[in-house]
């Protein structure tokens, strides 16, 4: 990155720590492949199963259900299917069920020819009733359902009731599948306590590297059909020579994730809190969204009337700030945000998200809500002008 940056988009991908970077190298210069059996390769099989104890104990899970992928959209690729397996007895899933604010990796419902879709309030909180009553009305006949419903919202931060999704997901008998890849490494994430059947997760949300990650299940009596298939690695599960560079890496991250996660949580939050309070008193009409409910503690959503979101943010980045109009998809393009709209705002206007991280500063925080006064104020002098 280049000189007098500053970098505010930890949610789109956060910056590489020190502890993974070194991991990487590590992992690059071994020289055996995992499957060997000489001792090259049982070297670099004890890493990766090292790196499988750390990503699984950021999640509470025992390593054996941790299944090591290219990344979270590979996991949920492979983990919404409607052809699973108990042993090698096929079982069929019969229709799939997704909240309406998922990111594209599971929105787009993987392997299922079709998917409905559960709405969320106003409030970015995916309605339970209308998933009880979707559900109610699934024909069990067509075989068992699956729900995927996120922990936290990639663009607003907003966390979703998964604990209760589960209990209401199992009195159907169905299978709840969470993505909580913007919740690790942001607040604590068990997937016993959240009572998820499978949850997919990614290594460069947290400080990994890119292009690795996990699914991650319960068990492993009822398991979706490999979406990659060869040699059998992974337990047959993902077949492919494994990255063991990305997965040392991963490891590491997670490692990191979850020591003195509360202590910087806090930190966290305190900056966050004087990232909003400082714009409130900028720009008294900034509407941040889910403020009065649950969020992960870094990230801040706003619309600030009158201003296009992309718009706010070509003018954030001239004066050197990196953050992102919530609604940028992989092609670098800015479409309309399905997020908002199915939480019923005006996603023609956008909305800016800033999310940060540890190694944001309080210096940081004030060139951000500088620049902020600076827009805001541009608008007033605009609008007076009209
Ligand atoms: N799910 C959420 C909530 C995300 O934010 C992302 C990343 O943008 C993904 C899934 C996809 O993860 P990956 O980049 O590892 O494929």
């Amino acid at each position: 990155m280049g000189t007098n940056r500053i970098y505010l988009d930890w949610n789109a991908t956060a910056p590489l720590l020190s502890q993974a970077r070194a991991a990487v190298l590590d992992g690059l210069d071994l020289q055996g492949n995992a499957s060997s059996v000489h001792r090259e390769g049982r070297a670099a099989r004890g890493l990766i199963e090292a790196a499988r104890r750390d990503v699984a104990a950021l999640v509470g899970v025992d390593p054996a259900h941790v299944i090591f992928t290219s990344g979270a959209t590979e996991a949920a690729n492979h983990i919404l299917t409607p052809d699973f397996r108990m042993g090698r007895s096929p079982v069929r899933l019969g229709a799939l069920y997704v909240s309406a604010i998922e990111h594209p990796a599971v929105h787009e419902g993987g392997r299922f020819a079709a998917r409905h879709e559960i709405p969320v309030g106003g409030d970015g909180i995916v309605r339970l009733d209308a998933l009880d009553e979707m559900l109610a009305a699934h024909d069990p006949a067509s075989g068992l359902p699956m729900v995927a419903i996120m922990l936290a919202n990639s663009e607003t931060g907003i966390l979703q009731p998964v604990a209760d999704a589960a209990k209401i997901v199992h009195a159907h008998g169905g299978i709840l599948v969470v993505d909580a890849v913007q919740a690790v490494g942001r607040i604590p994430v068990s997937l016993e306590a959240l009572g998820a059947d499978f949850l997919i997760i990614s290594s460069h949300k947290i400080g990994g590297p890119k292009g690795v990650g996990a699914l991650v299940s319960r068990g492993e009596t009822l398991m979706p059909a490999p979406l990659v298939r060869g040699g059998g690695h992974e337990k047959g599960h993902r077949s492919g020579t494994e990255s063991i560079a990305g997965i040392m890496g991963f490891g590491a991250a997670a490692a990191f994730a979850v020591r003195d996660l509360a202590e910087r949580n806090r930190m966290i939050a305190a900056l966050r809190d004087r990232l909003e309070a400082g714009m409130r008193q900028a720009a008294g009409d900034v509407v941040i969204l889910g403020e009065a409910g649950p969020r992960v503690p870094n990230t801040t959503c706003f619309v600030l009337p009158g201003l296009k979101a992309e718009t706010g943010q070509i003018a954030f980045d001239l004066e050197g700030i990196a953050l992102s109009a919530g609604s940028a998809c992989s092609s670098g393009k800015v479409g309309e945000s399905h997020v908002l709209k199915a939480m019923g705002l005006d996603a023609r206007l956008g909305a800016l998200r800033i999310s940060i991280g540890a190694a944001t500063t309080e210096a940081e925080i004030d060139a951000a809500i500088a620049v902020f006064a600076k827009i805001a104020g541009r608008r007033r002098l605009s609008d007076a002008a009209a």
